[in-house]
């Protein structure tokens, strides 16, 4: 300890961090030795919610009931309770009644808002705006700490290549640079910079590790995984959140590589807590502690037990595998004192930085919880990052921005009529139907009262439960016809398509990426008639729109977006707002490209054609994605000029300035996310043929130029190599600075 103060001491800013640390460091001590075995045990079990919560006072609930396992000690944490007034109960019979009244930490899963919603994690990615993110969670944290959370499982920072798989629209894409920019920026905003200030709450990094890659799509699936893809790929969001000072982290359903991550000591004790330092706790994901009997890594739920505890999981998730069998493993001498010790440590540590020992109901404050839920400040943040979240796809011959008046607009779609398929999935306390509807927004936004609507036949929709299954098959057309009629009397029509919110999130696998329901013919037959056509896309994970990208002239990919869905996409319909986000995420032509991501190594083959012999490709698609990552337009047109390199030599610790100039040739001010990429040509291992280094968002008043400049120290081309160093490697490298992953200026330069 004594040389860490020292080293603290000497950088000089790092004083009042282990001051603090060091006074929070005694109290953990003392308190910890005070208390029996279970009570330890008792801090490292969580429970949900329970219907004892809303039932029979505590007094008279049986022996067997969670008022009677706090008040004996035996619960440290709960999830899913909300709203003051119940977090306060719960909170005063912890602090009340158990022999050591220490506070319980709440969590809940506040994803994108808690009753103001931002857009979906992955939409909220296409702003290519840390700085937007930091400010959702932000507001995000403001609203959850008022009810009396504590601690948010969030950020969801898992890297994702498969759009079968459900979860993508919780994660911020497919790529490990944008990714951790995201992941920093949410912790930083959900934490604040002061854990005990009544408006910030811990967040949560989840889910370690690997949980994007799992097989086919099929969630829970297994994950095989090579080291360099973990280290590169995987672990560079979940690093920058260690790096921005995240309280905890969950770790993962999936095995990896066999061993289910929950048991694994490589992630959580030799990574985790061993080279990243982080001093945090580790929640186990719901009861994938008790998971790992299925996965058949553990005969019984003690056997499960001593797995995780001694592969560093520190909460129990509704397993109740520790609260049962800790106490024995460790009364058998299976299990050393010391790690529990170690766990119970890590999680008073993180309740006294929030603060809950100084007052336990500081956070539940229902004059706050009146005051800021869904206020007028929080909705309007939450248009902004509608808005920047919107990505164009498509606009030919300028159909876009529409004229508010003096057009006649046929708004079809049952989508857009949706005040709740916006708010999106994890959408925690949101109020059903408090979106505003696209519908409403046009109506909104141009006042006009030219706008009709048909909803079409119904379009196919989610469950919330987990495991059932959709009832995609609905033959119900009606609604068809009035669709048509309505757009065949129309100027131009704007057609809601895409995905209810509860099609994507957990569970919610799929085999066909394609739109479900009659939506695909509805869009034809509207084509037929009408052929003024945008196409509003509201999804959470990439979808196959190929007949749509090739046919419709328009179209706007706006995810689910929040409670101001609609007033957010309409501004961008009706010029209020130039779109300017870039996709996180590769769009693939067909189902059968899974996984499809940007940064993929070369084949063997030849790729060029040459003598019309294309190798490594599909005799009935091409393996090109529709929309590359980092794609997008804007109502403006940007080109590129005069890349300059400062040097094409870079020296061991030493930079290159990299500098472009853009201009805006249009006439209509905008932003541009100007992307930096490069290519390591010769490596110990193979390399990508692409990866994102950079990006600067920057706005442009017509006919202006900007000079752009990125930097590149060597550190920025280091990876992870086979020998399990993080090395750059001397050699020829490609550098692309453009405005997508597949266009833009392209320069070289030596690593010396
Ligand atoms: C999910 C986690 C979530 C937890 C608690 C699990 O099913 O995988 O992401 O935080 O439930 O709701």
């Amino acid at each position: 300890l004594m040389s860490f103060i020292t080293v603290a001491c000497q950088k000089g800013d790092h004083s009042k961090t282990s001051k603090n640390d060091s006074a929070v460091d005694t109290k953990v001590e003392a308190l910890i030795s005070k208390m029996t075995l279970i009570e330890k045990i008792g801090q490292l079990n969580q429970y949900s919610s329970r219907w004892e919560m809303t039932g029979p006072a505590p007094e008279s609930v049986d022996s067997m009931s969670l008022y009677n396992m706090i008040r004996e000690g035996k619960v440290g944490s709960m999830l899913n309770v909300t709203g003051a007034n119940a977090t306060r109960k719960i909170q005063a019979w912890a602090v009340d009644s158990s022999r050591l009244g220490i506070p319980l930490i709440l969590a809940y899963d506040v994803i994108h808002g808690y009753e103001t919603m931002f857009p979906i994690p992955l939409g909220e990615a296409a702003s290519w705006e840390p700085e937007l993110a930091k400010k959702s969670s932000r507001i995000a944290a403001v609203e959850a700490s008022a009810v009396g959370l504590h601690w948010t499982f969030a950020p969801m920072v898992d890297i994702a290549r498969d759009a079968r798989w459900g979860r993508f629209m919780e994660g911020a894409g497919e790529d490990p640079y944008l990714g951790a920019k995201m992941a920093y920026a949410r912790v930083k905003g959900f934490q604040g910079d002061d854990l005990s200030d009544e408006t910030t709450i811990a967040a949560c990094a989840k889910h370690f590790a690997a949980y994007g890659f799992i097989e086919s799509g099929r969630d829970y699936n297994t994950v095989q995984i090579g080291d360099p893809t973990l280290h590169n790929i995987v672990f560079p969001p979940f690093k920058a959140c260690v790096d921005a000072g995240v309280a905890t982290f969950m770790n993962a359903f999936n095995t990896i590589n066999e061993t289910p991550a929950t048991a694994s000591s490589y992630l959580q004790r030799d990574i985790l807590k061993g080279e990243w330092g982080f001093d945090g706790f580790v929640v186990s994901d719901w009861n994938s502690i008790g998971e790992l009997l299925p996965h058949g890594v553990a005969a019984d739920k003690k056997e499960a037990a001593y797995k995780a505890i001694t592969a560093g999981s520190d909460m129990d998730m509704e397993g109740n595998a520790y609260i049962n069998n800790l106490e024995a493993l460790v009364n058998e001498g299976k299990v050393d004192e010391a790690l529990i010790d170690d766990a119970v440590r890590r999680i008073l540590k993180i309740k006294f930085k929030l603060g809950l020992f100084d007052d336990p109901f500081k956070y539940c404050n229902p004059e706050r919880e009146k005051n800021v839920l869904r206020c007028d400040e929080h909705l309007s943040a939450a248009k902004e990052a509608a808005k920047k979240s919107i990505v164009l796809l498509k606009n030919e011959n300028d159909l876009l921005p529409l004229k508010k008046d003096g057009l006649k607009i046929a708004v079809i779609g049952e989508l857009a009529e949706s005040k709740d398929v916006p708010l999106g999935s994890w959408r925690a306390k949101a109020i059903t139907n408090s979106a505003v509807s696209l519908l409403e927004g046009i109506k909104n936004v141009t006042g006009s009262s030219n706008i009709s609507f048909a909803k079409g036949p119904a379009y196919t929709k989610g469950l919330r439960s987990f495991t059932t299954e959709l009832n995609i098959n609905t033959t119900d057309k009606s609604g068809m016809s009035e669709a048509r009629s309505l757009a065949a009397s129309s100027d131009v029509v704007v057609i809601a398509l895409g995905e209810d919110c509860w099609q994507s999130g957990e569970g919610r696998s799929q085999t066909d990426i394609s739109m479900k329901g009659f939506q695909q013919e509805l869009l034809e037959e509207v084509y037929k008639v009408n052929k003024n056509v945008v196409v509003v896309l509201m999804n959470g994970r990439p979808i196959e729109i190929n007949w749509m990208a090739e046919n419709v002239p328009a179209i706007v990919e706006c995810w689910h977006l929040g409670s101001e869905a609609g007033n957010g996409i309409a501004e961008v319909l009706f010029g209020d707002y130039n779109p300017a986000g870039k996709l996180p995420v590769s769009f693939p032509r067909a189902v059968g490209q899974q996984p499809l991501y940007y940064n993929h190594f070369n084949t063997g083959r030849p790729t060029n054609g040459e003598g019309n012999v294309f190798w490594s490709h599909y005799t009935d698609e091409s393996k090109e994605p529709l929309f590359p990552f980092g794609y997008g337009l804007s109502y403006t047109t940007y080109t590129y000029s005069g890349l300059k390199l400062s040097s094409n030599e870079l020296t061991e610790g030493g930079k290159i300035q990299v500098k472009a100039t853009v201009t805006n040739t249009g006439d209509v001010a905008g932003e541009e996310i100007v992307q930096l990429y490069i290519r390591d040509l010769v490596g110990s291992i193979s390399r990508p043929v692409k990866e994102l280094k950079g990006f600067e968002k920057i706005s442009l008043e017509p006919k202006e130029s900007k000079v752009v400049s990125f930097e590149i120290a060597t550190k920025d081309l280091e990876y992870y190599v086979a020998s399990g160093e993080w090395k750059a490697e001397s050699g020829d490298f490609n550098l692309w600075v453009g405005p997508n992953s597949a266009e833009g200026l392209e320069a070289s330069f030596v690593l010396k």
